[in-house]
């Protein structure tokens, strides 16, 4: 009888991640980029084209953190707000540029 061999029990890679659900439309469509020797991260929608920027408040964070980060600032913004009676309404007038020929 030889040793017991023993169980490995591996761990499967868990992958975080990457693409989080956007606040603004609804879809899994929120992506992170962290930029780290800048201490600050961009979160991207692919859908709506909704852009927001994060400080990197530690070394440590990744996409996951990054996104909580800013849900939290989200709740906290519509709950500290009872009264939002202020819609911000960024009228980008996206004009077709007509070269002029
Ligand atoms: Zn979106």
């Amino acid at each position: 009888m030889g040793r017991r061999r023993r169980k490995v029990i591996r761990i499967p890679k868990k992958k975080l991640p990457k693409v989080f659900d956007c606040l603004k439309c609804g879809q899994k469509a929120i992506r992170v980029e962290i930029i780290r020797s800048e201490q600050r991260a961009i979160l991207r929608c692919g859908n709506c084209k909704f852009k927001t920027e994060l400080p990197v408040l530690k070394q440590a964070y990744g996409e996951i953190d990054i996104y909580n980060q800013f849900v939290d600032q989200q709740y906290a913004k519509s709950t500290s707000t009872a009264s939002t009676t202020t819609p911000t309404t960024t009228a980008t007038a996206t004009e077709p540029e007509q070269g002029q020929t």
